[in-house]
């Protein structure tokens, strides 16, 4: 339902979800969950639940996973809504990197590339990051990242940073 938010075409887009505060693996399957709600939205894919090391950061190990959201929600709209969702969930930004009660990225809105510092697509530092690409290669094995190139020769370079399986 769209709920007086207009939508346009249907696109797919790829989500990154984070969590390493509380219960992480429950606020992923309530963001999750919530995702399929957003307007003119729905949730096509899901990977499974990976825990992981915090890259750049502190805390305990985080909780990850990536959606596919078809969405006739422009870019922009949908980063507010994602943004939303994280307070939502009580998520605050001390410093930069903070342990977080969810994180949500915007990893790729179809094909679109653009670099603007509030919504640079695709997400500049995705391909850096064995916690995003291993659960995007689940639902999207056959991807090709622009600049980047194929996501399983990149995930062959990150294979120091430890990454595990958790829950389907
Ligand atoms: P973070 O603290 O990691 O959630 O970063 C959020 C900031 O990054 C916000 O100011 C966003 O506007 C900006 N940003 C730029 N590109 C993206 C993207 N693809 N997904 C999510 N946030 C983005």
């Amino acid at each position: 339902m769209s709920g007086g938010t207009p939508v346009g075409p249907s696109v797919q887009a790829c989500i990154g979800l984070g969590a390493n505060l509380g219960d992480p693996a429950q606020t992923l399957r309530q963001a999750l969950a919530a995702l399929d709600t957003l307007p003119g939205s729905r949730l096509l894919a899901q990977s499974s639940l990976y825990r992981t090391a915090p890259v750049e950061a502190s805390g305990p190990d985080y909780v990850n996973a990536v959606a596919v959201l078809e969405t006739g929600l422009g870019a922009e709209q949908l980063l507010r809504q994602l943004q939303r969702l994280e307070q939502a969930a009580g998520r605050e930004r001390p410093y930069r990197n903070a342990p977080r009660t969810l994180d949500l990225d915007l990893l790729l809105y179809g094909d679109r590339v653009q670099d603007d510092p509030v919504l640079t697509l695709p997400h500049p530092r995705m391909h850096l990051r064995a916690f995003v690409l291993v659960p995007l290669a689940e639902v999207r094995p056959d991807l090709v990242l622009p600049s980047h190139g194929a996501l399983h020769v990149l995930i062959h370079g990150l294979q120091g940073q430890p990454i595990q399986k958790i829950a389907p």
